[in-house]
């Protein structure tokens, strides 16, 4: 008799009888459920007690290597953690879909070297989706989904030389990555680095390092070695990314790095793909893995090193679902793995910044740009002395500068982080606000889209030419600038110019808006207009100024991490001018030169505006030094939502022997989404206190309807 738990949401594992020939802890089982069969994992043995008779057998046993015991402690950890249920973390682990097929061959499909008689449409539809992923193999199937063409099509073009069809066994090896082969040269500073996290790698035991660089200093080649040391002694790397659009270029250089392609893990990757990776990870055919925040539940065989590029971004937080910080359980998973993790930035995450400080983490600065290039000189101007003709955002002073870039063949860049064409729509018959009908937001006008949209819920709707409330006719008036209003002023301002717009939603697919950069980058255009996509990792060696439109825009607001947030955009946005020989320079318009963090900003002192902002948090009880736990609760119905808050908060009795504290219930800062009302709560506690138990126990305690959901966020990142 065996324990199984099963993907299902039951609240505990479930007993079965082995089958013949018994079956190891960990093995991947396919068990009955009632009428159904379903997947679930061998968690040790039976509980017993209850008729053996009515006992069910396992169905199964699927041919893939058994959960570690590793992985299984790691599951549990990080589910007592993130207050998860045990088959909702089981869930994340075996995302890969096809695990119960039985090994067999498979025909796929792959870009091929003859051209087409002539180019169709769907020809050239399916070529792309081939292009776009790389070497990557799909079925049939697969391959006339993403290109929206029927079977037909593909065959045609495998007649004609143009795709390969093979007939592969599913699920090869990856092909090997030689950590033999010469990296590239490193500087000084860069090989001390990559020197410590070697000693690192090869001591075998268990080590956080956060690496901190300015852009452009080369952090990407030093952690590459450490990768490297880890190939080199026979254990698997993975290194994630917070954006996916980045990972080709990052996949290029892995590439000239070892030799190889390493494997994928993200939303982009297919199907065929995905189930092969996470075979592959489990029985070792593949060294490295390069993905999103989920590749961290991967069955790795033996996990040697996580790296986390870019671990202050927000992306890492998965805000949907299971609630957990990917860079916060690297290090759970690293530390049970006996791995090394390298958390790689410019621009630190204010936790993992007093974690180096006090002596957590291991401490790399990489100091100097590599190669000639130098940081970008930066100013403040002054938008109180600034004369502002009425509807613009660029300042005079900040055109002429743009100005000079262009007549010198330099680029320039204007940010402003804010899509649409404007955040506000006003009637200036009623002063009504067009505001989305779901939820407890603005609409948003975009008129490249020649529409309005929700920017939390995806709601939209083609711009209205009557107001929607007085039904005057033509009163209906953008308020303020986003990004593609910038333009069109950019566009007055400089009508020589060649204007480029820089703006997530402005690009269909991920390889659009790479051969956008790829142009751009080597002069397509004399101005960059751009939101916070161009401050990621982009290279723009001609850009030589970067003005920054509003530097207040994230000073705002009740978020406890406004402060740190608005100082990595800026110094990330900074830094993207100046990157190749030319020195570049950065103009922030500002209302509050004063403002401590735009003093801060300025003075690229950074050091000083972290021990700064600990110290404010510190003596606040926030998170690093203080606890804190985030209640959203939701109903259809707002009454019902404020009820359950006022009833958790009357029977605080948990939260208060624990020592802690719990604020509301308010409305939640984004009080409605999608019709759901929302209130929020907030559970506060010092350092030390078993928090997750606590809530846990408080939650339990009390009856709240069924028609009301509830979602709990330890460490909430952002609180909306
Ligand atoms: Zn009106
Ligand atoms: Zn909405």
């Amino acid at each position: 008799m065996v324990s199984v738990l099963t993907t299902q949401p039951l609240d505990r594992p479930l007993d079965y009888l082995a089958p013949e020939g018994g079956v190891a802890d960990g093995a991947f089982v396919m068990v009955p459920l009632g009428p159904r069969q379903v997947l679930g994992v061998v968690w040790g043995r039976g509980l017993g007690g209850f008729d053996l008779k009515k006992a069910r057998r396992i169905h199964a046993v699927l041919p893939v290597p058994p959960m570690r015991e590793e992985m299984r402690d790691f599951l549990t950890r990080a589910g007592d953690y993130t207050l998860t249920s045990m088959p909702a973390m089981l869930r994340l682990a075996t995302r890969a879909p096809g695990l119960t097929n039985p090994p067999s061959m498979q025909k796929v499909y792959r870009l091929g070297e003859g051209e087409p008689d002539r180019m169709t449409d769907a020809r050239s539809r399916v070529l792309a989706v081939l292009e776009e992923f790389g070497g990557l193999a799909f079925t049939l199937k697969e391959l006339s989904d993403a290109a929206g063409v029927t079977s037909s099509v593909i065959k045609g073009l495998v007649k004609q030389g143009a795709v390969f069809e093979e007939n592969t066994p599913r699920d090869l090896p990856f092909p090997r990555l030689d950590p033999a082969l010469p990296g590239k040269t490193l500087s000084e500073a860069q090989q001390a680095a990559s020197d410590t996290l070697r000693e690192g790698i090869n001591s075998g035991r268990y080590g956080t390092t956060l690496l901190r660089g300015i852009t452009g200093s080369g952090k990407t080649e030093v952690y590459l070695e450490a990768v490297a040391a880890c190939l080199a002694k026979g254990r698997q790397a993975m290194v994630l990314l917070p954006e996916i659009a980045l990972s080709a270029e990052f996949l290029s250089r892995v590439e000239k790095r070892f030799g190889a392609r390493p494997a994928e893990w993200h939303s982009g990757v297919t199907m065929t793909e995905r189930r092969r990776t996470w075979k592959m990870v489990a029985e070792g055919g593949a060294q490295l893995v390069v993905g999103a925040r989920s590749a961290l539940f991967l069955p790795y065989r033996d996990l040697g090193l996580i790296v986390v590029d870019e671990e202050h971004d927000s992306s890492y937080k998965q805000e949907d679902g299971v609630l957990y910080n990917a860079r916060d359980m690297a290090v759970l998973r690293a530390s049970l793995a006996g791995a090394q993790v390298v958390l790689a930035s410019a621009t630190p995450s204010l936790e993992s910044w007093v974690n180096a400080q006090a002596g957590k983490y291991r401490r790399l600065d990489l100091k100097s740009r590599f190669g000639s290039a130098a940081l970008p000189e930066m100013r403040a101007i002054d938008m109180r002395a600034e004369d502002m003709p009425k509807g613009r955002w660029i300042s005079p002073r900040l055109q002429s500068e743009v100005m000079k870039r262009v007549e010198n063949g330099e680029q320039a860049l204007l940010f402003l982080n804010r899509r649409g064409y404007a955040p506000v729509t006003l009637c200036r018959a009623c002063g009504d606000q067009i505001e989305c009908p779901q939820c407890d937001a603005r609409m948003v006008e975009h008129r490249f889209l020649k529409r309005l949209m929700c920017h939390q819920c995806g709601e939209s709707m083609p711009i209205p030419e009557t107001c929607p409330k007085c039904e005057a006719e033509g009163t209906l008036s953008a308020v303020g600038p986003g990004v593609e209003r910038l333009t069109e002023e950019a566009t007055e301002l400089f009508p020589e110019a060649r204007i480029a717009t820089l703006s997530s939603d402005l690009f269909a697919s991920a390889r659009a808006l790479k051969q956008a950069v790829e142009t751009i980058a080597t002069g397509g255009a004399d101005i960059i207009v751009g939101t916070q996509l161009v401050a990621k990792g982009h290279n723009f060696p001609l850009l030589t100024l970067v003005g920054v439109i509003d530097a207040d825009l994230g000073l705002h607001g009740s978020d406890m991490r406004a402060a740190e947030k608005t100082f990595q955009l800026m110094r990330q946005v900074a830094g993207r001018a100046g990157r190749a020989e030319k020195p570049g320079e950065a103009l922030m318009q500002t209302f509050q030169p004063e403002h401590p963090v735009i003093r801060a900003i300025l003075s690229g002192d950074e050091e000083e505006f972290w021990n700064a902002e600990a110290e404010s948090r510190a003596q606040a009880g926030m998170p690093p030094f203080g606890r804190m736990a985030g209640i959203i609760l939701s109903s259809e119905r707002a009454e019902e939502a404020f009820e359950a808050g006022t009833m958790l908060a009357r029977h605080d009795g948990p939260i208060r022997q624990a020592g802690a504290v719990v604020y509301g219930p308010a409305p939640a800062p984004i009080a409605r989404i999608r019709g759901w009302h929302r209130v929020r709560m907030l559970v506060k506690a010092p350092k030390g206190v078993a928090l997750q138990r606590a809530v846990s126990d408080w939650i339990g305690g009390v009856r709240l309807p069924k028609t009301l959901r509830l979602s709990v966020d330890i460490d909430p990142q952002s609180f909306y």
